[in-house]
């Protein structure tokens, strides 16, 4: 038997109408560097009618794509905003990426039109010759004469495209299933891979993002999305925030420490999200120049491991609880979050938070191990996570139908690459990447407990692991670390003594500037390697 339920499809336009007019006082404010630029939601579905138009008139039909290079801020808001709403896809460029792969992404995405930031001209110019699908050009911000037109591309700018244009849009109606926004993995082995994500999927990744046992988004926020537009959605938050009516804040091009200081000052937030590295700088920023932060009412922190003295520290010194959070970008990303279960005391709560989180209804997920098959989920057995549900990934965009990386997928399942345990009420805890996992002399060795054993001690700012060959153990662990001058190796170690097993201490130690960082802010493991193989590492050997 059929429901009697109307069959209304869910689409991104509706969530750019209903916040652009039931919450049309909200904001979105773009941080300049000594203050903001604000519009209301109101001015932004404006925008992002008038963005539809122009596009329209460009000749952006349904299913195109319309590139995206851009810091968060407002145009790249109302981009999310139109793009998806119009029946285009919106495809948001990492400008991180290597030059090569950023090639390979849009043309790869065959995007139509691409929208520049103006700052990002001297960057986006070297690349723009190779893109061998893109007609225009939309040049936001700045001056668009400083973007040198190939032939066959036109230039255009931004503001005089949607000054010609009406504030009212008539979004179609569109298969909730069709893409609405792609993003690339940031994967630092082998091409990037598209994940193109639906209205379907966005809708109710949305509606998750916002359940008080996700992030808990309401009207009463605002949100300092740190976290790149061009990163997995920048978490589902913009989107998220149309749905509630929370404000957003933007950065910008101002991610040091200092400025997102600064934003918090003025801006005084009551949510942000960002990897742990942003967080670790600010919070050592924040420690030499103290500042209330205490308008946060939370922090989510995710894409790599948040190291627990990290959590215990904006908690305790600056009174932010912050919350641990797993996803990928295949996941749309939100996977699962680090509420702990209620009626703990507060030791067994950390617990929970430490963990990568529990899973929602709609993110089914298992371990696999390569010879037993499928994991209990007691706590304790060990397997590679899978993952299956609305909003991940059955494949990556391929746009002539071959297989991209079939052996991601298993059955109808994604294969994550992580490897962890899954305890019987659903809380996952990662071990670490397969990849990165130390095999030495037979166990394995965590890096992620390795590094965020490290980073608890309070001289350290970064510190990273990799698995380095030795002829004894075949593997062990190499600390790579930025620490106050006049830390030792000898003394980290002393200092590991009582916080892993005595066969898991490190011999090797490489004191560095910065430890190297992926597209998205990660530490980058591969460049690392790269850094050992060639001999750049100043390594000490401990006995
Ligand atoms: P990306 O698609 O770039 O966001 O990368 C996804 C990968 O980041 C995951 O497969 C994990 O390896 C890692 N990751 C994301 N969140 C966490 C977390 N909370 N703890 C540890 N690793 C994480």
């Amino acid at each position: 038997m059929l429901s009697t339920m109307q069959d209304e499809p869910l689409s991104l336009a509706t969530l750019l109408r209903y916040g652009s007019t039931v919450h049309s006082a909200a904001e979105v404010s773009t941080w300049t560097g000594s203050g903001s630029r604000t519009i209301t939601f109101g001015e932004l579905g404006e925008q992002s009618a008038r963005l539809a138009h122009g596009l329209r008139a460009l000749g952006v039909g349904e299913s195109d794509r319309v590139g995206t290079f851009m810091w968060n801020n407002n145009e790249h808001m109302a981009a999310y905003g139109a793009v998806p709403a119009m029946g285009a896809v919106l495809h948001t460029l990492n400008i991180r990426l290597f030059p090569g792969q950023l090639v390979y992404v849009a043309n790869h995405a065959e995007d139509k039109v691409v929208i520049v930031d103006a700052s990002l001209i001297p960057l986006f110019g070297k690349y723009l010759p190779e893109l061998k699908t893109v007609r225009h050009v939309l040049v936001a911000n700045g001056d668009a004469s400083a973007l040198e037109a190939p032939a066959g591309v036109e230039v255009h700018s931004y503001e005089e495209v949607l000054a010609a244009q009406p504030s009212e849009y008539d979004y179609p109606i569109v298969d909730e299933r069709a893409a609405a926004a792609m993003c690339y993995t940031s994967g630092t082995t082998g091409d990037p891979k598209g994940v193109s994500y639906s209205h379907r999927s966005m809708w109710l990744h949305s509606m998750q993002v916002c359940t008080t046992n996700g992030m808990a988004l309401s009207n009463e926020d605002k949100t300092l999305a740190i976290v790149p537009m061009f990163h997995a959605m920048s978490w589902g938050l913009p989107h998220a925030s149309l749905m509630v009516g929370a404000s957003l804040v933007m950065p910008d091009r101002f991610l040091q420490p200092e400025p997102i200081a600064q934003i918090l000052a003025v801006e005084k937030p009551t949510f942000a999200a960002a990897v742990p590295t942003i967080w670790s700088g600010l919070l050592h920023h924040l420690d030499a120049n103290p500042q209330d932060i205490s308008h946060l009412r939370e922090v989510v922190v995710g894409g790599s491991a948040a190291p627990p003295s990290m959590m215990h520290a904006f908690e305790e010194r600056f009174d932010v609880p912050v919350l641990h959070a797993w996803g990928m970008t295949e996941t749309s990303p939100l996977g699962c979050v680090a509420r702990p279960p209620s009626g703990l005391t507060t030791e067994k709560s950390w617990e929970y938070r430490y963990s990568q989180g529990r899973f929602p209804a709609s993110v089914q997920a298992r371990l696999v191990d390569e010879i037993e098959g499928v994991m209990p989920h007691d706590g304790e057995a060990v397997g590679e996570l899978e993952v299956r549900g609305p909003w991940i990934t059955a494949s990556y965009y391929s746009p002539d139908g071959a297989e991209i990386d079939p052996s991601k997928f298993n059955d109808g399942w994604l294969r994550t690459g992580d490897v962890g345990k899954i305890t019987p009420d659903g809380y996952l805890t990662l071990v670490d990447r397969s990849k990165d996992i130390i095999k030495s002399g037979g166990e394995w060795i965590s890096s992620v407990d390795l590094e965020n054993a490290v980073m608890a001690h309070g001289g350290v700012a970064e510190a990273a692991v990799i698995a380095v060959p030795d002829e004894k153990w075949d593997e062990r662990p190499l600390v790579v670390a930025v620490v106050e001058e006049d830390l030792t190796p000898e003394q980290l170690r002393e200092f590991l003594g009582d916080k892993v097993a005595r066969w898991q201490l490190p011999e090797r130690w490489a004191f560095v500037k910065e430890v190297p960082k992926t597209s998205v802010g990660k530490f980058d493991k591969k460049r690392i390697r790269e850094q050992f193989g060639n001999g750049e590492l100043d390594i000490t050997m401990l006995d």
